[in-house]
Parts: structure tokens; sequence; C-alpha cells
């Protein structure tokens, strides 16, 4: 049986906002989303009213959930200081799962915590998350993120990838993924397992045309909600492939997800080593220590005779690192097998493992580990 949006708005119609108007009369609804038995939708309220407004949340869930043939309902509160209004503090619930407010930064500066993880509490039986970043789009950031994994994994690490480009989530398809994640006993999304990988991604769970008409705070909650209510298992290392660019969106993310690192993608060209030095300073701004710059399509290699050109003036990456002090980890060439490979859902470092590229990644994976390789070994 197929849930109908007006199904969900009729439950809706039921629960009452904390001064007993119906919540869809309090405009604060998002527009609710329902695909194949999943609802996405998000509360938005004044962060001074946020308390009030949680038990709303859950019993929006409730009522949602309880409607025949949902299978998931993400229902995120978000609020958002409204100009003039007191600075409130999150609830404490906030911190403890995914189901609390997450305040926007969109209109206030972040907060410069002494240490990256001190504003949110770690993901239990993950060792380190780690972000895979780029100043822009179409730089290989995806195809990197998937085959660093792999390369991780090379290495005897547990590794998992979530895919929190919700703008444009490529996971899908590199990976060749097609099925619909599982929920287990305690109602948590099982990741898929492929490549000896645990991934995840919104792709999975909605059409590529939902998730780009999100607003900025949905984002965050189902990327929140993707990583503390997914059952991940035991991991050395989650590599969050982030959504492209250095906006909002993006330093919220950098902000909430409690990251122990962030790698850098970023092609020879100038134009996109600006956009790098934009993602670092994100970075540093967030103080989550940036693990180094990769840079990618960084030669070409004719395919053919295997002669290499450097067609983009390469090693600007390099040069970039060594100026502001961050370290370089790899060089990845322009390649017909990398692109084939992650166009047809074979990552290359599993493809083709003892090819030279899935050395270049396990290289880079390498660097990665060691400089991790403290928390995961405490954990
Ligand atoms: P992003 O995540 O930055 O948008 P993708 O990883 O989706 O980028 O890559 C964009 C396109 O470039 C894809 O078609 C991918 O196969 C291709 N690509 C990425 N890295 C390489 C590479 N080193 N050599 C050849 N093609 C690549």
């Amino acid at each position: 049986m197929s849930v109908t949006q007006q199904q969900v708005l009729d439950v809706l119609g039921k629960v009452k906002s904390p001064d007993g108007v119906a919540l869809i009369h309090a405009n604060v609804l998002s527009s609710v989303t329902v695909n194949d038995g999943k609802v996405f939708f998000s509360i938005n309220v004044d962060a001074a009213e946020a308390r009030a407004w949680e038990s709303v949340r859950a019993a929006a869930e409730a009522a949602v959930r309880a409607i025949p043939g949902v299978t998931t309902a993400m229902i995120a509160l978000t609020a958002e200081r409204k100009p003039g209004s007191p600075a409130a503090a999150p609830p404490a619930a906030s911190h403890r799962h995914s189901h609390g407010v997450q305040p926007v930064s969109a209109h206030r500066p972040p907060q410069s915590p002494a240490s990256p993880m001190s504003k949110q509490s770690e993901i239990p039986g993950i060792a380190a998350v780690i972000a895979v970043a780029s100043g822009k789009g179409g730089v290989g950031k995806s195809t990197t993120a998937l085959n660093l994994a792999l390369g991780l994994r090379d290495l005897g690490l547990r590794v998992g990838l979530l895919d929190a480009d919700i703008y444009g989530p490529s996971v899908p398809r590199l990976t060749g993924i097609h099925e619909k994640p599982q929920l287990d006993d305690n109602r948590k999304m099982i990741p898929i397992q492929r490549f000896g990988l645990a991934i995840m991604s919104i792709g999975f769970l909605v059409e590529e045309e939902t998730a780009m008409i999100w607003r900025g705070p949905m984002v965050m909650s189902a990327i929140t909600q993707m990583l503390r209510d997914v059952a991940w298992g035991t991991l050395d290392v989650l590599v969050v492939d982030m959504p492209p660019g250095t906006g909002d969106a993006q330093l919220t993310l950098a902000q909430n997800v409690p990251l122990r690192g962030a790698v850098i993608i970023s092609t020879p060209q100038d134009l996109s080593l600006i956009d790098a030095r934009r993602g670092l300073a994100m970075f540093k701004k967030v103080n989550v220590p940036v693990l180094g710059i990769v840079e990618n399509m960084s030669y070409f290699q004719c395919p053919e005779c295997g002669t290499r050109s450097d067609i983009f003036g390469h090693g600007g990456a390099r040069l970039e690192a060594e100026r502001l002090g961050v370290p370089f980890l790899g060089e990845i060439p322009l390649h017909m097998s990398i692109r084939a490979t992650s166009d047809s859902g074979t990552p290359v470092v599993d493809s083709e493992p003892d090819g030279p590229h899935a050395s270049i990644y396990r290289a880079i994976g390498a660097k990665v580990r060691d400089q991790l390789q403290g928390v995961i070994a405490a954990a």
C-alpha cells in the first residue's frame, strides 16, 4: 500500500503545537516528502521556543510512523534564531540523539570550540569520522572518497562510507547499489555492505531530485540522522563524502559532525585551488584538522602508451599544501579506467587491486591512517 502526502497531512492535523494549534496550521512545516513509504519533513521553529517543540516533534513522528505502510519517518526539528530574538541554549537532547534540535549556523558565526570534538559527542563504535571535501563540484571528490575508503580497507581497517553529498548523492552510481536499507529491531537503518565497506547514502532512500530541493536545516538533520540512526557497527574509520563547496550547509556540517579530520580534493587548475583554499579556511574556522590535500586529475596518462602529460600544469596542489603547511597526500592521474570503473559501479581499487591506481589510493590511505593511528589504537 503506498502512503500519500494527504495521509501524512491528515495525521499532522491531529498533532497540536505547544499553543494548541494543529500542526498543519501552525506555519512551521516544510514541504512533506513521501517516497516509497519513507516520509521526510522538518518542523522549523524559533530557537527560543525549541525546547517546547521537542515533544511535538516526537508526537508527529509517532503519528506518522503509525500510518500503515510507513517504513521510515525522518522528522527534524530545526531552530532558527529570528533576528532580534534572544539567544537560546539548544536543548540538552540535541547533543544526545539525532532527533533533537540542530541549531543552524546560517545566520551566525560558528563558535570556535577548543577541540573539534567538543561540540558533538562521538558516535559509539566509530573510532574516527573523517570528511572528504572539495571547494567545488566535479573535481572527483566522491570517486576519491570511495577509493580512499577502499584503500583504508586494504590496510586492514574496518571502514564505512557515508555519502553526505545530499544535493547530488553519487555513491549509488559509484557503487552500483540500488537496494534500500532495511531497519533493525531498534529501527536503525542497516547500512549496505559492499566491497567490505558499510555504506549509506541518502540516494538509497530518495531520488536525487528530491534531495536537491531540501532546505539547509533539513540537510543537516538528514545527515545527522544518517550518522546516528544507522547501525554502523564497529568501525575504525567512517569516511564522509561531503557536499561540494564551502557554503553555509557545508560549514554547518563541518561544525556539527564529530570530525577527526578532513581531506581536501583539488584539481591542478588554479580556480580549483582557490576553492580548495576556501575549504581549508572553512575547516580551520571550526577547528577540524586538515589531514591533507589530494591532487586529482593531476596529470593525463595515455591509456594506450602510458605517456604522461601535465595538461593542467600539474603540481599546484603540492606547492599550495607546502605553502599552507598542510600535508600533501598524493597525486591521482586523470585516467580512463578511473572514470570507467567509477561510473560503472566497480571502483578501481576493488576491481583492479593490483593496478597502479589502486596503489596510489592505498598510499594516500596509509598517510591518512598514520595521522589517525592514535585514535584508532585508543578505540
Ligand atoms: P565530485 O564528487 O567532485 O562531483 P565525481 O567523483 O562524481 O566528482 O567525479 C566526476 C567525474 O569525474 C566522474 O565521471 C568520475 O568518474 C570522473 N573522475 C573522477 N576522478 C577521476 C580521475 N582521476 N580520472 C578520470 N576520471 C575521474
